[in-house]
């Protein structure tokens, strides 16, 4: 198993993890109601999808 040579310093790790966002990306906030939702995807809150209902029940 391969073991790491040198030690990852405090400014390669921070670099590294400026990168790391907080939020899930690809959240956009629905045209119809406002809630958050996943982007290209129909919305949870009001089941629509580029303005039009898509949601079957
Ligand atoms: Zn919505």
């Amino acid at each position: 198993m391969a073991v790491p040579f040198r030690r990852t310093s405090k400014t390669r790790k921070r670099l590294r993890r400026t990168h790391f966002k907080l939020q899930v990306p690809g959240m956009v906030a629905c045209s119809n109601c406002g809630e958050m939702k996943l982007a290209h995807r129909v919305c949870k809150a009001c089941g629509t999808y580029k303005g039009k209902e898509v949601k079957s029940n």
